[in-house]
């Protein structure tokens, strides 16, 4: 004889807008079991009435089976008051005042829903096929709940059919808010030589033929416009190159598909993982040395690769046969991706073949994220789709703090309960429209979210926009120094608060010197931060041009060696650069005119490269130290030499490279070399400390942190001296991950 009981299972983790309520009451039903299942604040409560051989198997299947898009915590029962009855159903969420209401990411396309579109009536080749385990989410919100009146597909009235599958909870697309068919959903256009081509199989004709011919096309996806073209045609990514031309970054690649991936690249289980997760993000991978034309990944070793996520993609790949894209985002320059029609006719049209866009509005604005794996750990490298607006959970009492982030890759963080919710990134906050956007997406969070701000925390640095917007906002503000904001974040992320050893190493962020920092050796906690030691300060000829332009740094650190002789080295860099830019810049250097004393890696890291002459001034952000990376020979231990007083002093290291130039020692030695150099550096002062302060915990953050090369031989060199490493998984490591950090330093604050 059965005895039948009443459990309360909990289940947390990202249970809500993914299908998981009507998931759990299909499986109840085929289980006999009723009762009721409910949101919470915190995850999903249900009740069970069933017998302890049931609640098992309940609980086993839950785990096994749980919608795709889901991710399940913790799951725990225990047994309560009996409760009788009839069946099981699914209870009404009750909005509690200052509940976080979930708001799920964008999803990528199921592999059920891309069987409809080959076979299902009224979806075939129809490219906004979804369903609860897939679709646009974050993408296309405007207002909680998340129902579809609140969501861009308001304008969109669901067909008799459609209505159906939305109400019929045995159905895979009951309550998805998306849920769209070629009779009643949004609808593609091609805009092409001054023409509308709406006809799907039309556009995918001409479409077809534009990408086999060397065209490029704009394409509207999930969360903003992509240029696109054939990857594997030279003349095509040439084409691309010239539209784009201010900017030599590598392009992303879409492939067709794994199989047709690992042609061209190398991936590891764990970057095969996040390639096909439903975040589906750009992963930066080891690419195979033939392959596609040099304009692509533009002489690096690594690809920006990423596989389809939105059904257009397949039909797109499927129609035209090709198995790779350039897929690069439809901006120019420091621009905010454009995600409205009439402005990508207006500043694409020129330029492109033809635009396919559709009627469906982007709400909001949300870029490709790009992640790699180092030693087999996760690093976003920008968060956005797929991954925004997912909650970082840390442990300190963030509501109300609003983190406004730094100037570069900049987003912002909002203090939720004891979560930190960060934006999605929005880009270098150097230009207006950048800020507009800054702007839309703070507004749009804080509604989203119920974000009520009672604290701002933001950068030392008065003339950001951010900074300068925050101090209008009429509440308390608080100023976090940038790299300690930089070693927060990893802090908040891992929940520690005791002292830790903190390496910053990054291109730029302003001191409480007023001078420009960037290869910080703090001992911090939340609270305080004690700048134990960093760079000996040279000078930065022209704040912008410096950092531009790594011939200058070179000199610069030639200077503070050789004086003004140092025209009369014997460089092979001096050779590539006129005697009157020479004598222009040691002019500056000597009256100090337009300088700024900084302590920046990454300047180092570009003085260097310069040295080496593979780099003398930069097509793309960071493309010096990128290329010196790409170059450095991981078989190579050497090291050179350098002093630590008062602060690093790498003269010696200088000198011996400027020889090894000399010498015409391969230059994938001395960049291996110079790497080494760096991380000994490292060891060697986290050893100081640890024996005058007894700290253990070494964080590393700052962007060189996104240096493979660098950060592995960190983990093999820190873990052989028995240090607790942390490199954050979930905030970026560069500047797009100071918003947690600076939510962390205001929460610890506001505490006290
Ligand atoms: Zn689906
Ligand atoms: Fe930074």
């Amino acid at each position: 004889m059965k005895k039948i009981q009443s459990y309360l299972i909990k289940v947390t983790g990202l249970v809500q807008g993914v299908g998981f309520r009507p998931f759990i009451y299909r499986l109840a039903k085929e289980l006999q079991i009723s009762g009721w299942v409910e949101n919470r604040t915190d995850g999903v409560t249900i009740l069970a009435n069933t017998d302890q051989e049931g609640l098992d198997q309940f609980q086993q299947l839950i785990l096994q089976m749980h919608p795709p898009a889901s991710r399940i915590d913790q799951i725990t029962a225990k047994k309560t008051d009996f409760f009788p009855c009839h069946q099981f159903i699914i209870k009404k969420s009750q909005a509690v005042a200052g509940q976080i209401t979930a708001v799920s990411p964008d999803l990528a396309v199921c592999s059920a829903c891309l069987e409809d579109i080959k076979k299902q009536k009224n979806r075939i080749n129809y490219p906004f096929t979804n369903c609860t385990n897939c679709g646009p989410r974050f993408s296309i919100i405007k207002n909680i709940p998340y129902d579809r009146k609140n969501t861009s597909m308001h304008d969109f009235i669901m067909c008799p059919q459609c209505e159906a599958e939305y109400t019929n909870i045995e159905n895979r697309r009951f309550h998805a808010q998306p849920n769209a068919c070629s009779i009643c959903g949004p609808q593609y256009q091609l805009v092409y030589q001054n023409q509308t081509i709406t006809n799907m199989d039309a556009i995918l004709s001409v479409t077809t033929t534009l990408l086999n011919t060397s065209g490029i096309m704009a394409l509207k996806g999930m969360g903003g416009f992509n240029l696109i073209c054939n990857a594997e045609d030279q003349q095509a990514v040439r084409k691309l190159r010239d539209l784009k031309k201010r900017d030599g970054k590598p392009f992303a690649v879409m492939f067709a598909s794994l199989a047709g991936l690992k042609k061209y690249a190398q991936p590891a289980d764990k970057e095969i993982e996040l390639l096909t997760s439903v975040a589906r993000p750009i992963v930066i991978i080891k690419s195979k040395t033939a392959g596609l034309p040099e304009e692509v990944c533009n002489g690096l070793h690594t690809i920006g690769a990423i596989l389809p996520y939105m059904p257009i993609h397949y039909l797109l790949f499927e129609k035209s046969q090709l198995e790779a894209i350039v897929f690069t985002s439809g901006n120019f320059s420091s621009e905010p991706i454009i995600i409205h029609n009439h402005v990508a006719e207006q500043q694409l049209s020129q330029h492109c073949s033809a635009i396919l866009e559709y009627n469906r509005t982007i709400i909001n604005r949300c870029d490709d994220s790009v992640v790699q794996v180092v030693k087999n750990k996760t690093q976003i490298m920008r968060r956005a789709r797929g991954y925004v607006p997912h909650a970082i959970p840390t442990a300190l009492n963030t509501e109300g703090i609003f983190a406004t982030g730094g100037e570069l890759k900049t987003t912002f963080c909002l203090g939720k309960g004891q979560d930190g919710i960060f934006s999605q990134h929005i880009g270098d906050l150097k230009n207006a429209d950048t800020f507009d956007a800054y702007q839309d997406a703070y507004n749009r969070l804080k509604m989203l979210f119920q974000f009520k701000p009672e604290l701002v925390v933001t950068d030392l640095h008065q003339d950001f926009y951010a900074a300068q917007w925050a101090q209008q906002l009429g509440l308390p503000v608080i100023h976090a120094q940038h790299h300690h904001a930089h070693i927060a974040a990893a802090m908040a992320e891992f929940h520690l608060e005791e002292k830790v050893i903190g390496f910053a190493f990054d291109g730029i962020g302003l001191g409480t010197d007023h001078k420009i920092w960037g290869s910080e050796v703090l001992i911090c906690d939340l609270l305080n931060f004690n700048r134990y030691s960093h760079l000996d300060y040279v000078l930065l000829p022209g704040l912008d041009q410096g950092a531009k332009e790594p011939w200058r740094m070179a000199l610069s650190y030639l200077y503070k060696i050789f004086g003004k002789d140092l025209v009369n080295l014997d460089a092979p860099l001096l050779q590539q650069i006129k005697a009157q830019d020479q004598q222009l810049l040691v002019a500056i250097l000597e009256q100090k005119i337009n300088c700024i004393a900084t302590s920046s890696m990454g300047r180092l890291f570009d003085a260097v490269a310069a040295l080496c002459n593979i780099c003398l001034i930069h097509t793309f952000e960071a493309e010096a130290p990128i290329r010196l990376e790409n170059l450095a020979d991981p078989q190579c231990y050497n090291e050179y030499s350098f002093h630590i007083d008062q602060t690093i002093k790498v003269y010696p290291m200088i000198e011996e490279i400027l020889r090894d130039v000399q010498n015409q020692t391969p230059v994938a030695k001395i960049a291996a070399a110079f790497h080494n150099t760096v991380v000994r550096i490292m060891i060697t002062l986290a050893k100081k400390i640890k024996n005058e302060y007894n700290i253990n915990k070494v964080i590393l953050s700052g962007g060189v942190f996104q240096n493979r090369f660098l950060l592995s031989r960190c983990y093999d060199f820190f873990l052989k001296e028995k240090f607790h490493l942390y490199v954050a998984n979930q905030a970026p490591v560069n500047d797009g991950g100071l918003a947690l950090g600076q939510l962390a330093i205001g929460a610890k604050q506001r505490s006290q």
